[in-house]
């Protein structure tokens, strides 16, 4: 009941924010710092592709409990349906232990109709922070090597969003990472690599949200920024995976393919929007140095 009267609350003042009203700006700040969220939405529009805002999805494929293969699995299998019923393209944070251990998930994965990215969260689940160098590198060297891609992979997803050893994640390859914390706005440049800053995890605290987690695409689409929601396939499964899916997660990724439809925002990976962030920063600084 008191959770209920929560979220109504947070929907009414994340309805204030997307509002016309002179208000909506000056309410944005303290409202998204009482959720935890930074607020910090471009100076100027960017250009994501044809559209002023992006939406993104990162999913960590990680079992590092027995109990979570089985929902990894069926959480992973649906996941890949949904992306396919909703034409969305998202990008896998695979740790390499896991992708040897249910090859047929992975694969599930690799085979879908949808180009997915595969990024990549370590061989062993490794913190970064609390490991040398040599460490580091052979295990994220052995896990690009059991993924057995014709590419390298570009996008990186720090163990439990521990963030460090920036410039040893640049030299492996790496151009892209996702944030620990959340925050509304654009990626951001960091030793050479763009970090883009979740909005909103899915998960059991998240069930039944689907109204708040709506409106705060809504505040991206209004202020030109990122809407980056991630989870894990495990993390699906509550009450049921069907119902989880029924009442959240498909009302979501609906209301992220229709705001597609209208032109509103365009649904990309991690990968590709940094590419595309990265361009239009770059035809930015050109037409400038041009209007000189
Ligand atoms: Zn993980």
């Amino acid at each position: 009941m008191l959770s209920q009267i929560k979220r109504n609350l947070k929907s009414a003042a994340l309805a204030i924010s997307c509002s016309d009203s002179t208000l909506a700006e000056k309410l944005s700040r303290p409202l998204f710092s009482r959720m935890n969220i930074a607020f910090n939405p471009p100076g100027e529009k960017v250009n994501f592709a044809g559209t002023s805002s992006a939406a993104c999805i990162s999913i960590d494929f990680d079992v590092t409990r027995p109990d979570r293969f089985e929902p990894n699995r069926s959480g992973t299998k649906r996941l890949v349906e949904l992306g396919e019923k909703y034409h969305i393209p998202m990008t896998w944070a695979i740790c390499g232990m896991t992708a040897e251990q249910d090859p047929e998930s992975y694969q599930a994965v690799l085979r879908s109709e949808v180009r997915h990215e595969i990024g990549v969260h370590t061989y062993s689940h490794i913190a970064i922070p609390d490991h040398d160098d040599e460490t580091i590198r052979a295990d994220i060297e052995h896990c690009i090597s059991v993924l057995h891609l014709p590419y390298r992979p570009t996008t990186f997803v720090f163990p439990w969003n521990k963030e460090g050893r920036y410039s040893l994640i640049r030299e492996l390859g790496f151009r892209t990472f996702r944030g620990k914390w959340r925050a509304i706005g654009v990626p951001e440049q960091v030793e050479g690599m763009l970090k883009i800053s979740p909005v909103q995890y899915l998960g059991p605290s998240s069930y039944g949200s689907t109204k708040v987690i709506n409106k705060l695409m809504d505040v991206c689409v209004k202020y030109n920024s990122v809407f980056h929601l991630w989870f894990h396939p495990w993390d699906l499964v509550h009450p049921s995976l069907d119902r989880f899916c029924s009442t959240t997660l498909e009302p979501v990724l609906s209301h992220m393919s229709q705001l597609r439809e209208t032109g509103k925002m365009n649904i990309m990976t991690l990968g590709q929007l940094s590419e595309s962030y990265a361009s239009s920063q770059y035809n930015m600084s050109e037409s400038r140095v041009s209007t000189l």
